[in-house]
């Protein structure tokens, strides 16, 4: 009798084993053929995964190659860089000379289907002013950071996820159109708001906002200028110290990924109060694209009240 129970036993701890472990390999199966069943897009920076993350949302493995915490406008792509973009179907880069490096990398590139998107196609793009053009083109590369752009970007990127992955076309397209309907309410809503206002200028420490801008009929003023070049001289310095004086400037913002310090500076010398902006070149804060500009619109809208 026992020894029928023991044999019993036996039996049942290898049957349950052997179910344990084909249960487990199946896991590890199935979660490998899920990510090789996803498509891979790879994505200059932080922007345009958060637009193709959006729009993809699990369809999409997404690869950024400017890394987090790194200032895109002095990026220098490696050698990893370019095996990323040999495994990728979709490439998605910014344009308008944000991504100085784009020409020779492309010509680089071992992937004769890669599809590559130019994300700033039919935006109407704003032309850097004199003194801030330089060998990277004539036009300001910061489109994301207007809604009406960043529904532009979104449309290419759509675009190019449906012709790479046909059978999930209509998954993206609803994607997109959330997205879109979204920055579309914000961008109606903050325009009636900053109509209404007698202040239109602000302060911020990178020139990053001319999109953003002409979207809301505003004016920045910075101590960097469009390509984040550095610190600024004693005599833009002290244009700014004036300028912020005469306009009564209360609030100056600062990026975390621009030279805050000098921002901190004037805020202290023109007894303003510092607040954070986000360019979103890079994550920060752990905030999603829309979350970053709802309170980049708030806070604008807040220091001109
Ligand atoms: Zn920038």
């Amino acid at each position: 009798m026992n020894k029928k129970y023991s044999i019993m036993c036996i039996i049942l701890f290898a049957l349950l084993c052997f179910v344990g472990c084909s249960n487990n390999n199946k896991n590890v199966m199935s979660e490998k053929q899920e990510k090789d069943s996803k498509l891979k897009v790879a994505v200059s920076f932080n922007p345009l995964r958060e637009f193709t993350e959006y729009i993809g949302k699990d369809k999409v493995q997404v690869e950024v190659i400017v890394p987090d915490g790194t200032e895109p406008h002095d990026f220098e792509p490696k050698g990893k860089d370019l095996i990323v973009l040999n495994n990728a179907k979709v490439f998605v880069y910014n344009g308008l000379g944000m991504e100085s490096w784009i020409d020779k990398t492309l010509e680089n590139v071992d992937n004769k289907d890669l599809i590559v998107v130019d994300a700033s196609k039919g935006c109407s793009p704003i032309k850097a002013t004199e003194e801030e053009k330089n060998e990277q083109g004539g036009y300001d590369p910061h489109i994301w950071l207007g809604l009406s752009t960043a529904i532009v970007e979104g449309a290419n990127i759509k675009d190019a996820l449906v012709k790479a992955d046909p059978a999930n076309k209509q998954f993206y397209e609803k994607n997109y159109n959330d997205f879109k309907n979204k920055l579309e309410v914000l961008l109606k809503d903050y325009k009636g708001k900053f109509a209404a206002l007698n202040n239109k200028s602000f302060v911020t420490g990178h020139a990053a906002f001319a999109y953003f801008c002409r979207d809301f009929g505003l004016k920045q003023n910075s101590v960097e200028g469009v390509f984040g070049e550095g610190e600024p001289t004693p005599k833009k310095m002290k244009d700014l110290v004036d300028y912020c004086k005469s306009n009564n400037v209360k609030t100056i913002f600062v990026e975390q990924m621009v030279s805050p310090k000098v921002s901190e500076t004037l805020a202290k010398e023109v007894n303003a109060k510092v607040k954070t902006i986000y360019t979103i070149e890079a994550k920060e804060d752990n905030k999603n694209y829309i979350k970053s500009m709802e309170e980049n619109i708030k806070g604008v809208y807040e220091s001109l009240k």
